[in-house]
């Protein structure tokens, strides 16, 4: 952008930002024009699309009502347009004179498309646009390879990462504070639309799904990091513990900044001994495989409906309509797989180790195409993110970048017995299975029928039996996938 001009008005337009804090193009708005309006547009037609649910619906509308009151507080407002991105932000436009849009980049194939519509029909009009880096800590042209090529295996991009972090860190944009004179007054900003409820477009509110807003996130992340985040090493992998920083939700809705973590886990991780240090390092590494993903995304935009490997797109998926319902339900008889889907469609969030359980267990002992796995976790995640979501299902389903080798297949019941050894996570989730006894937890279809009426199950009737044999459907997955693959094998996670 050249240099704006003196006295002029922009208008910063919020999409996955949701924040006043290190946000990048409000505080380059901030910096370089007179006056600064904040809008954001509610779309109808991409919140019809079927890939849209209700806990990343509420965030973001929760997130949206919180930005317009931190905004009130200041003198000014939150722009909230409704209708055609395109017509909404060229009337604002109009309707203040102003004179540039800032807004931070979302390297989502369908954001790309809008974007370029939107800054084209801008410019056309006499605007001046500028797009920064905001959502990842660096961008996908940050981290490549000495060749300039994308990397393509997470482990040397989190190297060159690590590495780039060192010399180069993306500091946290400044307090707005000295800025907030800048924002524009709430009466010449004039009528805007209220924050939007998501009964009104057909969604359903739970006070179970994850809240959404800025003084919440910056919250979450300070005890994180004071508590959970020192042992987050072993306990991550504990669905029953609060051992996770739960920020999916603030990152997605970008109620907090990537920058803002990562900085103040590295400075919390210097400031501890190196046991704490290991952990809160091994927590950065999570926010390194989102920018890993974001920059797939970025490079290989194929692999929103195509396998990154070019071979599994001939693995042949079954396509059984009554056993995608059945694991969707959380109806499948292997307690872990069942506890961690009723977690997702009660509460809007899935545990990250439950999250690879059950899309393995759709994508190898069902054998049921990842892309179905893909796009129910997506309407029922409050965190629901392409990239991550994609990467994810790719790497469980051994179809990605950096895929788990395929005869590596997760046993439900290990897993359970492993990473939830009391059965705490399994029955807070399947009540049914409140009074089995912890010997059986993860397989009461062994329980002798005196035990299972003394527990007050019978397996068949309040609970389900397996909809497979794990070693059937094990040997099924292998055979499948070794005569489409052949030996190919992946990195392990
Ligand atoms: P923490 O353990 O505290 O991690 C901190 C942050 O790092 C997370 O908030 C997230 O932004 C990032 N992160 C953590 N794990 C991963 C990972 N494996 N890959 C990429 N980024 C990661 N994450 C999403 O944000 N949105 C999704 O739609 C999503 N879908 C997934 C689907 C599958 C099949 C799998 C296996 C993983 C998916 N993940 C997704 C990644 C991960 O499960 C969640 O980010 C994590 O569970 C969120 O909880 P948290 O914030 O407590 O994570």
């Amino acid at each position: 952008m050249s240099g704006a001009p003196a006295g002029h008005t922009s208008i910063v337009w919020l999409r996955r930002d949701l924040r006043l804090s290190d946000n990048a193009a409000l505080y380059e708005a901030c910096s370089k024009s007179e006056r600064v309006c904040v809008a954001f547009v509610v779309n109808p037609p991409m919140l019809r699309d079927p890939s849209m649910g209700s806990p990343i619906v509420c965030a973001f509308f929760e997130a949206l009502g919180a930005l317009r009151e931190d905004l009130r507080a200041r003198g000014s407002d939150l722009a909230i347009l409704i209708g055609d991105f395109t017509s909404e932000l060229r009337s604002l436009a109009k309707r203040i004179e102003a004179r540039a849009m800032y807004y931070n980049v979302d390297y989502e194939p369908a954001a790309v498309r809008r974007d370029a519509t939107v800054e084209a029909a801008l410019r056309a009009d006499g605007l001046e646009v500028a797009a920064f880096v905001d959502h990842v800590y660096f961008s996908a042209g940050d981290v490549l390879q000495n060749n300039g090529s994308p990397y393509r295996v997470f482990t040397p991009y989190k190297r060159r990462w690590l590495d780039l972090r060192t010399f180069s860190p993306r500091l946290p944009f400044p307090s707005l504070r000295a800025l907030e004179g800048r924002l524009l007054e709430r009466l010449l900003i004039g009528g805007t639309a209220p924050v939007p409820k998501a009964e009104d477009f057909g969604f359903s509110n739970s006070a179970a799904y994850p809240h959404a807003t800025e003084a919440l996130a910056h919250l979450r992340l300070r005890d994180f990091l004071d508590g959970p985040a020192r042992a987050y090493q072993i306990d991550r992998n504990i669905p029953s513990l609060d051992g996770t920083s739960r920020l999916s939700h603030h990152l997605r809705a970008g109620t907090i900044g990537v920058r803002t973590c990562v900085e103040q886990a590295v400075s919390r991780a210097r400031s501890s001994g190196p046991q704490h240090r290991e952990s809160i390092e091994t927590w950065i590494a999570e926010l390194v495989w989102r920018d890993f993903y974001q920059s797939v995304l970025k490079w290989f935009p194929k692999v929103e409906n195509a396998p990154f490997l070019l071979a599994a797109q001939n693995v042949p998926w079954r396509s059984d309509q009554s056993d995608f319902s059945t694991w969707c339900d959380g109806r499948t008889g292997y307690p872990i797989v069942d506890a961690a889907m009723r977690q997702l469609n009660e509460t809007g969030w899935m545990h990250n180790r439950l999250r690879m359980i059950a899309a393995s267990f759709l994508s190898k002992h069902l054998l049921i195409d990842w892309h179905s796995g893909e796009r129910y976790f997506h309407r029922q995640l409050a965190d629901a993110d392409l990239a991550q979501n994609n990467g994810g299902w790719q790497w469980a389903a051994s179809t990605g970048t950096d895929a788990v080798p395929y005869f590596r297949i997760f046993n439900p019941v290990a897993q359970g017995k492993r990473f939830d050894p009391a059965g705490t996570f399994v029955k807070h989730f399947i009540p049914e299975l409140a009074n089995v006894p912890t010997k059986y937890v993860h397989e009461p279809w062994m329980m002798p029928p005196l035990l299972q009426a003394a527990s007050g199950v019978t397996i068949g009737r309040e609970y389900p039996a397996p909809i497979v044999v794990h070693n059937e459907a094990r040997s099924r997955a292998i055979h499948v996938f070794k005569s489409t693959l052949g030996s190919s094998a992946g990195a392990k996670k």
